[in-house]
């Protein structure tokens, strides 16, 4: 729920009218059952532990190069540790500022986040001289035209550069690279890519479009290894995916571990209903809201659920008043929350929550900056209460549901707030907040915190997915082969959140992101926020042993509990038998391996020497 059409939902707010009017085919007191979330989550393991594991690691498989003087690779290094701690790939920092790398001698593959490969001086031919004798190398950020360019030009692949940057508006991926590859539209677009043609045996991965594209990814053989280069320029966490993709065409076979989770999270719901009219809803339904939630779009929203096998997770919210203090006033009217919570139950849903009322689990020492619509609460006291009064209100309706779910209003929750839900509320075990950083916001990684706390950000939002959402949409399923989530039922009247547009073209576009899906990744997991949380657990907790032999490869899992699953690129040979472990081909040269043993053992069919 977006802060600046919280008054007037408050002003639309007073009583319900009683549901039923066409009462579709739902009874109030409909069976459900939840789960036994016991086997959802893991037990926590402190880092203390996970250190154990990771110090087996061997030593580092690749060496990151930075120039601290280059402002483009401060930013990229950022985006790549965060890449690198989840693809659990092992690597060594080298900034050329203090040290131009003499050898590289013992790493599998070196990755470049400078703009400037002038900044390695005549060791730029030691790094080539390298990939020639088998090496893999990823340059990831556009390349400046400057002595090291020229000398490496043609090695990796480029006919004729022109010297200057084209636009990137948008992003033509081919199904060989991308999970999910399609068109994409570049949001902000400006000329961040080098102006270049490639050598005919290059393999191309993405492109601009038009009658001449610039070719933004590409893989050039080198003698017996290759460079693989990224000429797009958009480095930000919206992008990662991109680089984990690209990153992954290096070895001959790459693997790395991914949540393997489809979330669909429906904030604000169940809620107080506003009572009345949206403007928009009565122009096209000639109904009140409270009808057209009940009769026209929980319908609506059943049915995709059934028809894309979508599991929603819905986060209660008590009242929209602005209580903050003394005894917090109860919501006795459940039919409401009946009628939907059930069926979302009894669908294979979930139920979380979302707060007593809609104000951040915020101290006043919060800046709001400006913005009005929200209160603080005046101590840490006021606030445990109002957790603990909707844990009670979701507990009293639904006796049977396990809530472990919480997502913070608006996405704002104070170190103070979240310090309380993980010492005061234990049966929160997961934070579903925000991916994207904002102002104030609560923003995540997919990680479980050293408090044991889970953290399941949402990446993207509504029904009417920007050119950035889409973008974020397909780097996160190549990423850590997630899509997550979430509306609001009161899209519908926000003209922000495309109200205007209207239901039936907001369920179009919300369907065809939900095509998009199922045909990327037509086997993903529909999970609830529990078991959300809980692959996240098994993600984050597992580390990869990995030895290379001539007949196959061979992995342990530490951290291995019950499953895992990793993505594998098979860039060269081909692999026949697998114990241990299923394989299912998603793309390309893409599949998704589900582990279910510690040891997993993959078998060449043919053994092709790569790039040799
Ligand atoms: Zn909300």
């Amino acid at each position: 729920m977006k802060k600046n059409r919280f008054s007037r939902m408050y002003l639309l707010l007073a009583c319900f009218t009683v549901l039923g009017v066409f009462m579709f085919e739902v009874s109030s007191g409909m069976n459900y059952q939840q789960q036994d979330q016991g086997s959802v989550y893991l037990p926590f393991v402190s880092q203390e532990n996970r250190e154990e594991w990771d110090a087996q690691a061997e030593e580092a498989d690749c060496m990151l190069i930075m120039d601290s003087a280059q402002q483009v690779s401060v930013g990229a290094v950022e985006q790549f540790r965060q890449i690198f701690k989840d693809m659990k790939v092992s690597y060594d920092l080298v900034d050329l500022k203090k040290r131009i790398p003499t050898d590289y001698d013992g790493y599998k593959t070196v990755v470049l986040t400078i703009s400037q490969l002038g900044a390695m001086g005549d060791r730029v031919l030691t790094l080539s001289d390298w990939v020639k004798g088998g090496g893999r190398v990823l340059s990831t950020q556009t390349l400046e035209v400057d002595d090291g360019f020229r000398t490496l030009q043609n090695k990796i692949g480029i006919k004729e550069c022109s010297g200057g940057n084209g636009l990137v508006d948008k992003l033509v991926i081919s199904e060989k690279f991308m999970i999910g590859a399609d068109t994409f539209g570049v949001e902000d677009a400006y000329e961040s890519a080098l102006n270049v043609s490639l050598q005919d045996d290059c393999t191309v991965y993405m492109t601009t479009d038009g009658a001449y594209p610039i070719p933004l990814v590409w893989e050039n053989s080198y003698g017996k290894g290759k460079f693989v280069i990224d000429n797009f320029g958009l480095c930000e966490k919206a992008t990662r995916g991109f680089f984990a993709a690209s990153y992954s065409l290096l070895e001959d076979v790459c693997l790395y571990p991914v949540i393997d989770a489809s979330l669909f999270y429906i904030d604000d719901f169940p809620s107080p209903v506003p009572s009345g009219d949206g403007q928009y809803i009565r122009e096209q339904y000639n109904m009140n809201v409270a009808d057209f939630y009940a009769n026209v779009w929980w319908p609506d929203m059943i049915h995709l659920s059934k028809t894309y096998g979508v599991k929603y997770s819905g986060m209660i919210i008590e009242n929209y008043e602005d209580q903050v203090s003394g005894e917090l006033k109860a919501n006795t009217d459940s039919s409401r929350y009946h009628f939907f919570g059930d069926m979302l139950m009894s669908m294979g849903g979930e139920l979380g929550i979302h707060g007593y009322n809609h104000q951040p689990l915020c101290l006043n020492n919060m800046d709001y900056e400006g913005e009005t619509a929200y209160e603080t609460w005046p101590s840490e006291k006021s606030m445990e209460n109002a957790v603990k009064e909707v844990l009670r209100f979701a507990k009293d309706l639904f006796p049977e549901a396990s809530v472990s779910t919480y997502v913070p209003p608006s996405n704002i929750l104070s170190e103070e707030g979240r310090e309380l839900l993980v010492t005061k509320f234990p049966q929160i075990k997961n934070i579903a907040s925000i991916y994207f950083p904002g102002e104030q916001a609560y923003e995540q990684e997919f990680e479980v915190a050293e408090d044991g706390m889970i953290e399941v950000p949402r990446v993207i939002s509504g029904c009417n997915l920007t050119d950035y959402m889409k973008m974020a949409a397909v780097s996160e399923l190549n990423m850590h082969y997630i899509s997550s989530h979430f509306l609001h039922p009161d899209d519908l009247l926000d003209p922000d959140r495309g109200a205007a547009l209207g239901w039936e073209t907001l369920k179009a576009y919300f369907t065809e992101y939900l095509d998009w899906l199922c045909q990327a990744a037509p086997g993903i997991r529909s999970l609830t926020g529990s078991e959300g949380a809980g692959a996240v657990q098994r993600f984050y907790q597992v580390d990869i042993d990995r030895v290379d032999e001539a007949d196959g490869i061979s992995l342990e899992l530490n951290g291995f509990v019950d499953e895992a699953y990793l993505m594998m690129r098979v860039n060269a040979g081909e692999i026949g038998t697998v114990t241990g472990a299923e394989l299912e081909h998603i793309t390309g040269n893409l599949y998704l391996l589900h582990a279910t043993a510690d040891r997993v053992e993959l078998n060449y069919a043919e053994r092709d020497l790569g790039v040799q």
